[in-house]
């Protein structure tokens, strides 16, 4: 599901630090990519440097 960022998101994104990227995310080897073989560049924070991508939650994201 795709959820367009908007200003108030970006403000709680800081003050709560939210945390949905595949860099917080326990399943993530920074060498091998993702444990469950799936595509992590629509996850990666790098992708959020952009305030106009939309946000995208992986289903199987899971806290480090
Ligand atoms: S499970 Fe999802 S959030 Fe976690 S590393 Fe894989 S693609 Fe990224």
């Amino acid at each position: 599901m795709k959820v367009e960022q908007d200003e108030r998101f970006r403000e709680q994104r800081e003050r709560f630090r939210l945390k949905w990227n595949c860099e917080d995310c326990v399943l993530f080897d920074p060498a091998k990519g993702c444990a469950h073989g799936f595509p992590t560049h629509r996850h990666r924070k790098s992708r959020y440097d952009d305030p106009s991508a939309a946000l995208l939650f992986c289903k199987d994201f899971e806290l480090t």
